[in-house]
């Protein structure tokens, strides 16, 4: 399940995986958590070689339940940190550095084995696994996106819908136009438009496509 940052990837993958008893894998939360370790290190995340030369040294561990997904780097849980919006606006500098996406891609593959799960990103269908059975691209409005965006980040006082609205714009620019697998949909994928749409409508309308 690809598409761009709110367009309600986590929960609906969460809900098809659930409903289907299949494991859970968000990759988003892989390149947080390799973001997040930049900047603990104090690694320029803006500087594409100091970036590289330090793709390859975190340990990270993804959990597959998806009632209880977890990412930890080092041992260390993530799930919190990695959810900032320090870590959100850096984060596509960090993903943009082929060493890091060729580093991430591996040990998606490697965690994905053969199948039984439901993966959420940018380029699963187009780059991890171009030959996955179902393939879904899930869009919403620009606004409803946002609008969730700033739910997630309710906590934290200069998350407004307006802010986040900008800072999402910022961050999707930068994913679609980057020069390492940019956002796109692959030409086999179901687009899903999920602005009209409960949750429930989104994940029975997955659900019905996994079992054609
Ligand atoms: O899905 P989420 O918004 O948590 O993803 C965070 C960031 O990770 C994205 O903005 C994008 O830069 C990067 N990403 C990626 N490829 C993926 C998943 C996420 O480049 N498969």
């Amino acid at each position: 399940m690809d598409g761009p940052s709110g367009s309600g990837k986590s929960s609906a993958s969460k809900g098809v995986a659930r409903a289907l008893g299949l494991r859970y894998l968000d990759t988003g939360a892989m390149y947080r958590a390799m973001t997040w370790w930049m900047l603990d290190q104090g690694v320029p995340v803006e500087d594409a070689a100091a970036v590289a030369a330090k793709a390859g040294d975190p340990v990270l561990e993804s959990g597959t339940d998806p009632d209880a997904p977890t990412i930890s780097v080092d041992g260390a849980d993530v799930s919190g940190p990695i959810r900032t919006r320090e870590v959100t606006n850096a984060v596509s500098a960090v993903s943009a550095v082929p060493e890091v996406r060729a580093r991430l891609v591996a040990l998606q593959r490697e965690i994905i084995g053969t199948g039984g799960i439901v993966v959420e990103g940018r380029d699963i269908g187009t780059v991890v696994v171009p030959d996955a059975p179902v393939k879904v691209y899930l869009t919403a409005s620009e606004q409803v996106r946002a609008a969730r965006r700033a739910k997630d980040l309710a906590a934290d006082p200069g998350a407004t819908v307006t802010v986040t609205q900008a800072e999402q714009a910022r961050r999707d620019k930068l994913d679609s136009t980057r020069k390492a697998s940019p956002l796109t949909m692959a030409a086999d994928a179901h687009e899903i438009d999920s602005t009209e749409l409960s949750l429930g409508e989104v994940i029975e309308a997955v659900v019905r496509l996994a079992k054609e």
